[in-house]
């Protein structure tokens, strides 16, 4: 099966499309992508499932429609030029951006992390993503201004330091809570930002602080 991947991440694809995915861009950047090369040996066989699974260190690859479903929001309000990740995690969800957007940033506070997520894009010939070891809550000040940033772990409250960090008209996509999280959009309207709901969501937590 992993050798001619392709069937199963069309297959994936088709769910998704089924599950509300409409973008015909995003459903075809997961029927592109090797899931099964963002997790480890074991959990090959379930990588074109529709779940979130461990990748080590208490992390996990998020579940391909939430994957979809962010990145869709994204390119619906307009976004295609900068967007920032925090929580680069496998970097399953950068290797899907980096698909579908000009350029790609992406934070992780997990070295080892971030470190086999770079490899993995390289390996995929995805150059158009740069990943920095450091504190999603920080964003990225020296690349900022950004169209889009998506956040793929819980906050307990909106990250400043993200809003500030939005262009004109930008988007901020976050799941906002501890045990009831909801998925969330920010947008910048010049000096102030309007907000709405979409649902309920489970992401890890986005750790506060010291970076390892
Ligand atoms: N986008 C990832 C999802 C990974 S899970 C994927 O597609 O695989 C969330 C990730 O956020 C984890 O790797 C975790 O280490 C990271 N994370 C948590 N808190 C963070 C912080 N403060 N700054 C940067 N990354 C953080």
């Amino acid at each position: 099966m992993l050798a001619n991947y392709s069937r199963s991440a069309q297959l994936l694809a088709d769910k998704l499309k089924q599950e509300g995915i409409s973008h015909s861009g995003v459903l075809a950047s997961i029927a592109n992508t090797p899931r099964h090369l963002f997790v480890g040996d074991v959990l090959q066989h379930k990588a074109y499932q529709n779940t979130a699974l461990p990748i080590g260190l208490g992390q996990t690859i998020s579940q391909p429609y939430i994957v979809a479903k962010m990145t869709q929001l994204l390119l619906e309000l307009g976004v295609t030029d900068k967007v920032l990740e925090i929580g680069t995690g496998s970097g399953y969800q950068s290797a899907i951006l980096a698909q579908l957007f000009n350029q790609v940033y992406s934070v992780e506070r997990i070295k080892s992390l971030q470190w086999q997520a770079k490899r993995r894009l390289q390996s995929l010939d995805l150059y158009n993503v740069s990943m920095k070891h450091g504190d999603g809550w920080q964003g990225w000040q020296s690349k900022a201004p950004f169209d889009g940033i998506i956040v793929t772990a819980a906050a307990v409250t909106v990250p400043e330091a993200l809003l500030a960090q939005l262009a004109d008209n930008g988007v901020l996509i976050a799941p906002i809570g501890v045990e009831d999280q909801q998925l969330m959009i920010f947008q910048r309207k010049g000096a102030h930002f309007t907000q709405q709901r979409i649902e309920n969501v489970r992401f890890v937590p986005l750790i506060n602080g010291e970076i390892e």
